[in-house]
């Protein structure tokens, strides 16, 4: 005689989806193979709640099995497992977005999944951009290479035809135990190298791996504001998994290229501009550098060296689209090392005019070295 689905659950015949939803979750993780080693009973009972949860969160099987019990199950897809990996692969996702299962969010990611759902490894490339690229943002192409799902074989790395057999090490886990002093480790099968399976008879294609190599083209999506550093995240466009596994991540590292005029500080830009003396005591329309292009800028007459001119609003983006950054241009004063005879004579013309009109920053200087010298 079977058991009764609810009492399997533990909740009443009128449990809503939700409650069945959280009950199941209990007892998955509760009797979860991995947490559960080499428990005959413990296996058991995580298969029996998959069972029960299958039929009841469909709300057409879980009708039938109201009015008919389990006789009204016969004919219809599922009823029952046969083994573990099964249900990671009709479970494995239904819980969690983002690939994510109910196994991986809880138990960690890696720790919770059989050995056929294993996912494909996340890469890493990195992406150099011009600061104006990451201002405005950009879509770029970019050419790498990843590990696909065989065409051939469909995953599996057995030759069209041919099935791989389960693993007689650890029959079809992936992973066995073994006895270290007190310890108890779990290690990735040295037969099956965690696959599960073994392929007797391999694809000509993959070599049995179930995947190949190949190079792509994948247009990455860059936001507006961007910074050094930053790491997008692209689901799905790592590896594919080994025997047909989902596929892990592509990670983007943005790199800013060394911008010849300008210095990135969080959203603004620094930029420094020489002038002359002249400029900077008579003030002056200046050109500037702006990631946009180029902008005219007025010295205001009397700026000091090492004053900071504020463009507003010509920095970069913030990339949450709440506020732009500024361009700050960082005047520096230049002094010429050689100045044509003519200068010399107009700049000691200005010497003697300033002995007799000194500035109040320099009188301010001589008085205090007058009073400290007595
Ligand atoms: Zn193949
Ligand atoms: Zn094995």
């Amino acid at each position: 005689m079977a058991k009764d689905y609810y009492q399997i659950l533990g909740v009443s015949r009128e449990a809503s989806e939700e409650e069945i939803k959280k009950a199941y979750k209990k007892l998955a993780l509760k009797y979860h193979p991995d947490k559960n080693p080499n428990d005959k009973q413990a296996e058991q009972r995580f298969k029996e709640a998959a069972e029960a949860y299958d039929v009841l969160h469909d709300s057409e099987k879980r009708a039938r099995y109201d009015r008919y019990g389990h006789d009204g199950l016969r004919g219809m897809e599922g009823g029952g497992f046969s083994n573990v990996e099964d249900i990671f692969s009709v479970f494995g996702d239904i819980f969690g977005g983002g690939g994510g299962s109910i196994f991986d969010e809880i138990l960690g990611r890696g720790a919770g999944r059989g050995a056929r759902h294993a996912q494909g490894e996340d890469l890493g490339v990195e992406l150099a951009l011009t600061f104006e690229e990451a201002a405005d943002g950009v879509a770029r192409r970019i050419s790498l290479e990843r590990l696909v799902t065989c065409e051939t074989c469909r995953g599996s790395g057995a030759k069209p035809g041919k099935e791989p057999a389960t693993c007689p090490l650890c029959r079809g886990h992936g992973q066995v135990q073994r006895a270290q002093g007190f310890f108890s480790i779990r290690t990735t099968c040295p037969r099956c190298r965690g696959q599960g399976r073994i392929v007797e008879d391999p694809c000509g294609k993959c070599s049995g791996e179930g995947r190949v190599r190949n190079r792509e083209e994948i247009e990455v999506q860059v936001p507006a504001g961007v910074s050094e550093g930053a790491r997008l995240r692209l689901g799905g466009r790592g590896s594919a998994g080994p025997n047909g596994g989902p596929a892990g991540d592509l990670y983007v590292l943005v790199r800013l290229k060394p911008h010849a005029f300008f210095q990135r500080i969080d959203n603004d830009v620094l930029c420094e501009v020489p002038i002359s003396y002249s400029q900077a005591v008579l003030g002056a329309k200046i050109d500037v550098p702006t990631l946009k292009g180029k902008a005219v800028v007025t010295v205001p007459p009397g700026t000091q060296g090492g004053e900071i001119l504020r463009l507003r609003g010509q920095g970069f983006p913030s990339v949450d689209g709440y506020r732009r950054g500024d361009e700050l241009i960082k005047v520096v004063i230049d002094v010429p090392h050689k100045v044509s005879a003519e200068q010399q004579e107009l700049l000691r013309r200005l010497a003697e005019l300033e002995e007799k009109q000194v500035g109040s920053s320099r009188r301010n200087f001589f008085d205090k070295l007058k009073m400290y010298f007595g």
